[in-house]
């Protein structure tokens, strides 16, 4: 089995070649994001052990860039970080699986052996809601199987409302999510935003609650 080893810290990238070539790998190395992403495109390999913390790119954005490419290598991600936030992260943009660092080799080779048996590739989550289907990997939008243009504002909110639908939603929360620089936008764009959704949509999937908020019902 070929393995792509994605880490910038010299020392761990050594010891995971050397002792998944001792256990019979092929493993080749990449120190950056960007090298990393180029040899998982073109690397022909079963599966990607990538680090989170690389320079110049990401390894969220390598697994982001590589799904949206319909690229389904295997991935286990590994970070230093250990809020669930960050694992939540790294799953939804497409990752199979996720260690915290420090790890034990034991336990990294045990999950990469169950993620080369998974067969077929599990895609990463599709949010749903009614005949309306996000993928956040493709960033695809489709409603009753027909794909819908949304500009990347209208489809952050949609990703949001999708992500806590069944609840009500305050216009600050989505603002604070879903806008940059939320504090010096006026708050009222919200309620655009939404019914611009509602029209793309055709679809009156989003609920005005008068004086609250906002909620998608699932
Ligand atoms: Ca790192």
């Amino acid at each position: 089995m070929r393995l792509l080893v994605v880490e910038d810290e010299a020392r761990l990238a050594h010891a995971l070649r050397r002792g998944l070539a001792a256990d019979g790998f092929t493993v080749e190395v990449a120190h950056d994001g960007p090298a990393g992403l180029e040899q998982a495109r073109y690397g022909d390999f079963d599966a990607v052990v990538l680090d989170v913390m690389l320079p110049r790119l990401s390894g969220y954005d390598v697994v982001r860039t590589l799904r949206s490419e319909e690229n389904w290598v295997p991935v286990l991600m590994l970070s230093a970080k250990d809020g669930e936030q960050d694992q939540a992260d790294g799953l939804d943009y497409g990752a199979d699986d996720y260690l915290t660092k420090p790890f034990s080799y034991v336990v990294l080779l045990a999950r990469l052996r169950a993620l080369l048996r998974r067969a077929p590739l599990p895609r990463p989550p599709v949010l749903v809601a009614g005949d309306v289907t996000l993928d956040p990997a493709s960033r695809r939008v489709t409603v009753a199987e027909r794909p819908v243009t949304l500009t990347p504002r209208e489809f952050g909110l949609l990703e949001f409302l999708l992500r806590h639908s069944g609840r009500v939603v305050t216009r600050t929360e989505v603002l604070d999510h879903v806008w940059d620089m939320a504090a010096e936008v006026n708050p009222n764009v919200v309620e655009v935003y939404v019914g611009y959704l509602r029209r793309k949509l055709g679809r009156n999937l989003v609920e005005t609650v008068r004086g609250v908020g906002y909620r998608l019902e699932p």
